[in-house]
């Protein structure tokens, strides 16, 4: 396993992965970049969700010319929200380079994409149809492109794109790189690679096959924004003795942890950032139980031998399936039973079946906990710690109080308010977190035009 500074980044461009809060390349990363970064064209295969964008991105931020006016990148993509999507981390990546990357795409209005078009950013990221629309009225000149993407290329060829796709990489210098990423190397893939790349070099981000444990494995499918919500009521549902919350980077472990301490959890959190004693504290506290919930990165729960955690939360779904897998063995080790709960996007839910074809394990769908689950959960919680107290030999002082209320009071109102004076109620309080990437919709399968070519049929008036 390399880290980032094993790949050959500049200094500025590992200071861009570092505010993005990465802490390891991912497996098509690792194979990728250091191919990409020595010039050659590289065809990189791996599920949704594996950082594929970032894959292209770092290296393609590293070929470009700062102080060229010249757009030398271009990133074509199937669809709008993932042209937004790549140009803002592009634009992230390129921060300390002073990097430009500017999305293109239909139904932007194009008086603004041309005044934007003569800021002159050096990277381009747009869908076919609207990027041919340049191509003709020469807003966009192609001429100085040195490295081309195809992102999601099964996806645009299966949407229809082949043809626009071969007149723009047609227009674009020969002596260029050429990427293609891609979920499946289809036949007209294939063919696209073979008319348009030079010796590319295959690589393919599927893991092998490992053992899985024993955990109970669930996932949840639920928007970005509801996630801290869906954990709170989880929690509060399950009432874990001890539990570990992945999350996907060490900001967003950061602030996991500070929003679960404001709503009232005992928890804290570990990852790449923190000083070795720093986590040995958190640790400490997890073991003793005087913190029950711990929030960490994959790097940084890697190798830990943590006794009885009984939940697992994937806030965010693993990068592949070993870290999948690593993140479950935490759970029901030493013959206890344990669980995992996975939170998925809608776009997520491919990455999750790969993950259980190569796991060989069912991973069963649960709904979204409510905050009546919530609460229920709690109330037990209650019922429990009453129950159990009242097996220990009770101190006298409180039965002779209990015996002094019971002559003016009724025993059920009185068992009533004890029980909701013991519960902690599902605290409701707003709680941002910084938003993830947004997730972009999956293209549609089907076969369609591209969007440019769909006849408009006038709608029928509504009555
Ligand atoms: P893909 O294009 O393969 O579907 P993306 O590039 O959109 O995947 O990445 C999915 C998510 O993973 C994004 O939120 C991205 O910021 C995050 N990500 C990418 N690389 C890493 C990494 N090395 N460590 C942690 N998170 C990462
Ligand atoms: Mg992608």
């Amino acid at each position: 396993m390399s880290t980032f500074e094993q790949l050959g980044l500049s200094p500025e461009t590992l200071r861009a992965v570092n505010g993005l809060g990465f802490e390891e390349p991912t497996p098509i990363q690792e194979k990728a970049i250091p191919l990409a970064l020595s010039g050659r064209d590289v065809i990189g295969q791996a599920p949704t969700g594996t950082g594929k964008t970032a894959a292209f991105g770092l290296p393609m931020i590293e070929t470009i010319a700062v102080d060229s006016e010249h757009i030398q990148g271009l990133v074509v993509v199937p669809t709008r929200e993932l042209a937004i999507q790549v140009a803002e981390e592009l634009n992230k990546i390129g921060e300390f380079k002073r990097i430009l990357a500017l999305p293109i795409y239909g139904g932007q209005d194009m008086t603004r994409q041309i005044k934007l078009l003569k800021k002159h950013p050096q990277i381009v990221v747009g869908t076919p149809g609207r990027l041919m629309d340049h191509m003709r009225r020469r807003t966009i000149r192609l001429q100085n492109i040195s490295i081309v993407v195809l992102d999601e290329a099964d996806e645009m060829l299966n949407m229809g794109f082949v043809d626009d796709i071969k007149f723009i990489l047609g227009d674009i210098p020969e002596d260029r790189q050429t990427l293609l990423f891609s979920a499946s190397i289809t036949k007209a893939v294939e063919n696209i690679s073979q008319l348009f790349m030079r010796e590319p070099a295959l690589i393919k981000a599927t893991p092998r096959n490992i053992t899985v444990p024993s955990t109970e494995q669930h996932y949840i499918e639920v928007p970005e924004r509801k996630k801290f919500d869906v954990l709170c009521n989880l929690l509060d549902l399950h009432a874990p003795e001890a539990a570990i919350v992945f999350g996907r980077t060490k900001k967003r472990v950061d602030e996991l942890n500070q929003a679960l301490a404001r709503r009232g959890y005992s928890a804290g959190a570990i990852h790449g950032d923190l000083s070795q004693s720093q986590r040995n504290a958190v640790m400490t506290q997890f073991r003793g139980g005087t913190i029950d919930i711990l929030v960490a990165t994959d790097v940084a729960a890697r190798g830990l031998d943590i006794e009885g955690v009984t939940h697992v939360y994937n806030f965010d779904i693993p990068q592949d399936p070993e870290s999948y897998i690593h993140r479950i063995g935490r759970t029901g080790r030493a013959g206890r039973k344990g669980a995992a709960f996975t939170f998925i996007t809608h776009r997520e839910l491919d990455h999750l079946r790969i993950i259980e074809r190569l796991t060989q394990r069912t991973i069963i769908r649960h709904p979204i906990p409510t905050l009546t689950d919530a609460l229920a959960g709690q109330q037990q919680v209650t019922i429990e710690r009453i129950l159990k107290t009242a097996e220990e030999p009770v101190l006298s002082a409180y039965k002779s109080m209990a015996e002094n209320l019971l002559e003016h009071h009724d025993s059920v109102t009185l068992l009533a308010a004890a029980l909701k004076l013991l519960t902690k109620e599902p605290n409701t309080e707003p709680v941002q977190l910084t938003e993830d990437t947004p997730p972009a919709p999956r293209p549609k399968k089907t076969r369609q035009p591209a969007p440019r070519r769909r006849q408009h049929r006038p709608r029928k008036p509504k009555r």
